[in-house]
């Protein structure tokens, strides 16, 4: 079980996760839990680092970010103590959750927790702070921000566990932005793939890296609501979504218990900003001269547009960067004006990104044209295009985002009933 930051804001919220953590222990399972940090803490901590010295040492860095997980998990144990239950924090070096050296951005390398599991066998909830782990040097280290899913995917890998469920502040997937579609759908599961696409392309349920570490070790994964009143359906009955290879996926459609969707959801991105140079010359090389110095640079480039080409050997070449590194990577492309050869430099960052995304289209064609005909009849230009084998991204008009998304939502009949 993991419980995020706005579920353990709070000793009043950490009550509340007791109860439902003790409901589960009482079913009979041996529980591990693993808890962030009081929404807004990790974002104080941080301040007091910056405060410090603007040049921190990651590694003290990691001291002091770390240590708000360590205050959560010694509270849910105290207040798992207090209503009758076996429980202990396992910090991190204790469990230990062995990490590589890289501070502040560390990856689990192993949880090997002999203790821990003895303990849980014995009929005692571990409880596990998020986000930390111990480097080669026995230092304290963090995952980086959302670390504290990952975590939870890891100690669910090392104990075997049958389900790693993140309850948090939403109640499951939605096929869209509830906020932008008020006939959203909450999703019953989806598989590893799509969670992964979805995530890449903002719906930010979960920290990208956990869904793809589920995928690796095989972990199920239930996202459910920890804002649940004491008559709520127990999480063994499924109430949130599930998060699951695609063989299970196939499973759940055969026994009817899901139905097979073309398009599983629609996930919109507003960070992303729109770089075009032109007259840049038509030749072998060229594009390697523009995104070798950005992959250098580490500016992460998602769709790529080159213009069929002028005349006189020349064509444009359209991507994007995230909005963040937009300055960034024009300074870098202007420095390099003649080596490249483009002509203008033209940047907008009022675009949008809009992606269907579903395991169905794998094998059913028109998913594309169904897109691009649904936004045509409402008069949205599309700008760019980029697919993968579950997916169909297209850049618009930031304006039009709310719009796309709602016509889309409807066009594949993702639509809820009354
Ligand atoms: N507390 C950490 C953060 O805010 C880790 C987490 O909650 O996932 O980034
Ligand atoms: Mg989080």
């Amino acid at each position: 079980m993991k419980f995020g930051g706005t579920s353990m804001a709070g000793t009043e919220r950490i009550r509340r996760v007791a109860g439902i953590v003790r409901a589960q222990a009482s079913r009979g399972d041996e529980v591990a839990v693993v808890v962030s940090a009081m929404a807004g803490e990790t974002d104080r901590l941080v301040g007091f680092c910056r405060e410090a010295n603007a040049l921190h040492d990651p590694a003290e860095y990691d001291v002091v970010v770390s240590s708000g997980e360590q205050v959560t998990s010694g509270l849910l144990a105290l207040t798992l103590q207090s209503l009758g239950c076996k429980a202990r924090s396992w910090l991190g070096w204790q469990v230990p959750v062995k990490t590589i050296e890289a501070h502040s951005k560390a990856r689990i390398e192993t949880i090997d927790a002999p203790g821990m599991l003895a303990g849980m066998e014995s009929g005692e909830i571990a409880i596990v702070p998020g986000f930390q782990g111990i480097s080669p040097e026995g230092r304290v280290t963090t995952l980086g921000r959302g670390g504290s899913d990952t975590s939870a995917v890891a100690v669910a890998a090392a104990v075997g566990a049958d389900r790693c469920d993140i309850y948090t502040d939403v109640d499951g997937v939605y096929t869209t932005d509830p906020r932008i579609v008020a006939r959203a759908r909450k999703l019953k599961a989806v598989t590893y793939e799509e969670m992964l696409e979805l995530a890449s392309v903002g719906a930010k349920v979960l920290q990208t890296r956990s869904v793809g570490l589920a995928m690796k070790s095989g972990v199920r994964i239930q996202v459910l609501s920890s804002f649940i009143g004491e008559d709520a359906a127990p999480a063994d009955e499924l109430p949130g979504t599930l998060i699951v290879s695609e063989e299970e996926m196939n499973e759940l459609v055969e026994k009817g218990e899901m139905e097979r969707q073309l398009v599983t959801g629609i996930a919109h991105d507003k960070n992303e900003a729109k770089i075009i140079l032109t007259r840049v010359p038509d030749k072998p090389g060229a594009v390697a001269d523009i995104f070798t110095p950005l992959a250098d640079a580490s500016i992460n480039v998602d769709m790529i547009i080159q213009n069929v080409g002028r005349d006189k050997g020349e064509t444009d070449v359209t991507f994007t960067v995230p909005q963040s590194d937009l300055a960034r990577a024009q300074a870098l492309l202007e420095d390099r004006r003649s080596e490249i050869g483009f002509n203008r430099i033209i940047t907008d960052s009022q675009i949008a990104k809009i992606s269907v995304v579903g395991v169905g289209m794998k094998s059913h064609a028109g998913v594309a044209s169904t897109m691009f005909r649904s936004l045509s009849d409402r008069g949205i230009n599309i700008q760019a295009i980029s697919t993968s084998e579950i997916k169909v991204s297209v850049m618009i008009d930031e304006d039009e985002t709310e719009l796309a998304v709602r016509v889309l939502h409807t066009a594949y009949g993702l639509d809820a009933a009354d």
